[in-house]
């Protein structure tokens, strides 16, 4: 028996007074938190919410997003964090296909959410008719206590949608042995513990802002400061007056920090670690961080929806060696790299990365065709290509359907894209297989220049000539003033494709 939920008594029987999450000027303590998860439990439990029920969340990053994962958890329930970017028509398959029982939500996505078949709606900050108000809810049942529900293992503890980089979002059933697991590595990997805070930026809704270790520090008995939006002049403010001593950022948030003006006079010393990850971290931006941040170990991380995050991070002592490369698998996970019959590749060797443990998920939510394109032989075959080196350090090389073929010669995109970026020049860059009559792909790059450097095609296709074999020189440049992201600001590579239809 193990309900994540019990980590929020645990801290409040423990440390009472610590204060465990916060937000602008809010501060809640170990025990305001029990009592608040408490009290919505009550209430939602008096609603009809039960063991086994699915409970969608629909919100910024805010404390009662948090309060009600823990309350769910503690009846039994799980979570569904919905992705605030997408659209109604997504929202409505999502709701549909993970058959949620209620909603909690705000007033901006009150209206244009499809609320049908729903049983409860919940809104967040005002009331309005129809939708039962949190504040009230959690006021009615001030002073109750919920008995911490018994789950087995392998119940639900949420339910999550991948990111939808590739394909439709897909459900990701994550069970509390999963989460267990994914805590643990983490506590290890990082030695969490009381004294660490977690700036929280990225978005709840997904693994990066949830887990990276936000969950893990609060396990640890740490505590979270969240922004409830990324902006990334606020993150430094933040990083000088909550003092965190660690954060999770995606690269193009990095990329953002790194653009401010005046960053190396600014205090980010409580930063012990630096959690990267969710796409690959361009080489030259790991330099970049490591000299706008001499104090902080820039852990880069490689993990997925599917394994809860997290499942390698490169040391402190290798960022700058082993460059390039994101590090060894957390504990009890194991990484394999197989060829396409799934036999395993030589040491060094490129092949689909293929991983097991007890935080990796077991199947899609009711989608049995995906779970066996993706579990066989009980290994995650995640999509990427990528290689393990004599220390057994991972190295991700690209998504396997991002990889380009050209005239049978393979490019990993990340690569062309590498070079890009050491242009003093280019703020962002992607590369994408242009169709071509005689290669089959040619490499095309999406690149944004720094505003007013006047940079061109020629210097730039000369610049790659110079570093990159002749087949892996971008054959075109575009210009653009954004890369088009997901919401968890991963690039979209299927809509540069697009633009070229
Ligand atoms: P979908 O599966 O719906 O297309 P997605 O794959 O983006 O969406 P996520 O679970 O958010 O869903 O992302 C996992 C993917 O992110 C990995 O499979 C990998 O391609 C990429 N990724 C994560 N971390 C890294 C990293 N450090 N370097 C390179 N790629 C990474």
């Amino acid at each position: 028996m193990y309900n994540f939920a019990g980590v929020v008594e645990h801290n409040a029987a423990h440390h009472p007074d610590q204060v465990v999450l916060s937000q602008g000027e809010r501060r809640l303590t170990g025990h305001e938190l029990d009592e608040r998860v408490n009290a919505l439990a009550a209430g939602l439990r008096d609603l009809g919410v039960g063991p086994g029920d699915i409970v969608a969340l629909l919100l910024y990053n805010h404390l009662e997003f948090l309060e009600a994962v823990f309350a769910l958890n503690r009846l039994g329930a799980a979570f569904l964090p919905l992705n605030y970017r997408l659209s109604p028509v997504e929202w409505e398959f999502i709701l549909g296909h993970a058959s949620v029982v209620a909603i909690l939500t705000e007033p901006e996505f009150a209206d244009a959410l499809p609320t049908q078949g729903l049983k409860h709606r919940i809104l967040l900050g005002e009331r309005k008719p129809g939708w039962q108000s949190y504040d009230d809810l959690v006021t009615a049942h001030h002073g109750d206590r919920v008995p911490l529900a018994d789950v087995g293992a392998h119940d639900l503890q949420r339910l999550m949608y991948t990111s939808g980089t590739t394909s439709r979002p897909k459900g990701v059933p994550i069970t509390h042995h999963n989460l267990l697991f994914k805590n643990l590595a983490h506590i290890v990997e990082f030695g969490l513990g009381r004294d660490d805070r977690t700036l929280v930026c990225g978005p709840l809704y997904h693994v990066g802002g949830l887990d990276l270790p936000g969950l893990g520090t609060l396990h640890a008995g740490g505590s979270l400061h969240l922004v409830r939006k990324f902006d990334a002049a606020e993150v430094v403010d933040l990083i000088e007056r909550e003092r965190p001593t660690n954060i999770w950022l995606a690269p193009s948030m990095m990329n953002a920090i790194l653009q401010l003006p005046g960053l190396r006079e600014r205090d980010t010393s409580s930063l012990r670690f630096i959690i990267g990850g969710g796409e690959k971290m361009p080489v030259p931006l790991v330099q970049r961080i490591q000299e706008a941040f001499p104090t902080a170990w820039f852990a880069d991380a490689y993990g997925l929806t599917e394994t809860v995050a997290g499942d390698t991070f490169n040391d402190a002592d290798h960022v700058l060696r082993k460059v390039g490369s994101v590090g060894r698998p957390v504990q009890h996970l194991r990484v394999r790299i197989v060829d396409e019959h799934d036999a395993e590749v030589p040491t060094g060797q490129l092949g689909e990365i293929t991983l097991a443990g007890p935080k990796v998920f077991s199947g899609y939510w009711r989608d049995e065709e995906a779970t066996t394109k993706a579990i066989r032989d009980g290994w995650f075959h995640t999509g990427d290509v990528g290689r393990l080196d004599e220390d057994g350090y991972l190295y991700v090389e690209d998504r396997k359907k991002d990889m380009i073929v050209s005239g049978g010669e393979n490019i990993a995109t990340p690569e062309v894209e590498r070079v890009l970026y050491e242009h003093p020049d280019v703020v962002e860059a992607a590369v994408v297989g242009l169709p071509h009559e005689r290669w089959g792909e040619v490499p095309q790059a999406f690149v944004v220049a720094r505003p007013g450097s006047g940079l061109d095609a020629v210097t730039l296709v000369a610049h790659c000539r110079e570093r990159l074999a002749k087949f892996k020189v971008p054959a075109e440049i575009r210009f653009v003033d954004e890369l088009p992201r997901t919401p968890s600001g991963k690039v979209l590579k299927r809509d540069l494709r697009t633009a070229n239809a």
